[in-house]
């Protein structure tokens, strides 16, 4: 994985500031911009320009993958579905979020996380801070299991293989999974949620690859049916830790 980026605007302007700060100290009488708690709390990994060449490539791969979902027979699920649900986002997203399956809303409109619990989701990425668009949205499974049903082993092992290329081409720096399926896929457990959220763990790619930190929490529907001040602060101090993690600030009005 690749971490020799180029510096980015915040960095840019945090050197060109103690520059400045330090004319300040020899003498100079005016500083032109604020402090550094007023500079746009950005990151260009996140924002990065569409026409990017690294992101077009990143794109097209990912939109193959979308194509080969959409027509993929690989289990018997592609049988009831109404639309693939490949997932979608910042194909270069440092942050990578990972449920089960599309439900009924996925399944009819195509897109992840549309429904209940994709409204809760979409409020938690914005809790923290950052948009939908920044990040990228996926499962383990592509296609709706009927009524909702736990995705079976073979139908996570038929999908499964999707998700890694997906992920390869993303090379996020952090995973947060969303419920029991997702981080046990990707660990490779079968270790209940509760003993996997609230710390770091790595998920490796392949046997040789750099491993991508992972982030274990509640799927935000466990949350729309358990939706106490304890789990809720459980999912928040979860996303802390990847905010953490990722540099970024953590908003003070959800502390
Ligand atoms: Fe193919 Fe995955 Fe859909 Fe099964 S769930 S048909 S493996 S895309």
């Amino acid at each position: 994985m690749t971490k020799s980026n180029p510096p980015n605007a915040k960095q840019i302007l945090r050197t060109v500031q103690g520059q400045l700060e330090c004319d300040q100290l020899l003498g100079a009488r005016w500083l032109p911009i604020g402090p550094l708690s007023d500079l746009p709390q950005e990151d260009l990994r996140m924002n990065t320009p569409l026409d990017d060449p690294i992101i077009k490539q990143k794109r097209q791969q990912l939109d193959a993958i979308a194509q080969q979902v959409q027509k993929c027979t690989g289990c018997p699920l592609h049988q009831s579905r109404n639309h693939g649900v490949p997932g979608e986002g910042n194909p270069n997203a440092r942050l990578v979020f990972i449920g089960e399956a599309p439900g009924a809303e996925e399944d009819a409109q195509g897109h992840p996380f549309v429904g209940r619990a994709g409204k809760l989701l979409t409020n938690i990425i914005q809790a923290m801070g950052l948009t939908r668009e920044q990040v990228f949205i996926g499962n383990i499974l592509k296609c709706r299991p009927p009524d909702n049903r736990d995705p079976s082993p073979t139908e996570i092992a038929a999908c499964s293989d999707y998700l890694y290329q997906q992920l390869e081409i993303i090379e996020p720096e952090i995973i947060v999974t969303l419920g029991a399926y997702a981080a046990r896929t990707l660990l490779d457990t079968k270790d209940p949620i509760g003993r996997l959220r609230g710390r770091i763990h790595q998920y490796f790619p392949h046997p040789l690859a750099e491993p991508i930190k992972l982030v274990a929490t509640y799927h935000p529907a466990y949350l729309l049916r358990n939706y106490t001040h304890d789990a809720r602060k459980r999912v928040w101090e979860d996303m802390q830790m990847v905010l953490r993690e990722l540099g970024l600030p953590i908003p003070q009005k959800n502390k």
